[in-house]
């Protein structure tokens, strides 16, 4: 079995989770995981408040602590936002550039926006 977490082989069977499956140890990294882990599904919302937490600046490991979540997890939910953020930066830019904007056109449409938005 391959450890989950360093992907070592050198793990060892270290009896029974709660839910009654095998669990192992890892002696590479010293870890304990169980055999093909369930995915949990968490709530939007719940990823959505670590991702704002993480924007203003709070730690991953508190972010993961307050909301009992694992750490890895946390840390995958905001790489993920991360990269949604830039592919969308990306298709804009895309946008632009294709509409062929010159920097003065983009103020211009900045000033419009502001003007119809109050
Ligand atoms: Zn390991």
């Amino acid at each position: 079995m391959r450890c989950a977490y360093c992907k070592s082989e050198r793990t060892v069977k270290n009896g029974k989770s709660n839910q009654g499956k095998q669990r192992y140890k890892c002696k590479e990294c010293d870890r304990i995981f169980v055999e093909n882990p369930q995915r949990r599904h968490y709530p939007k919302e719940l990823k959505e408040i670590a991702i704002r937490l993480f924007t203003d600046g709070v730690e991953i490991a508190v972010i993961a602590r307050s909301l009992k979540v694992l750490y890895e997890t946390v840390r995958s939910w905001i790489r993920n936002a991360g990269e949604k953020a830039i592919k969308k930066i990306e298709a804009r830019k895309n946008i632009l550039s294709k509409k062929k904007f010159n920097k003065a056109g983009i103020y211009e449409n900045v000033d419009l926006y502001r003007k119809e938005g109050k």
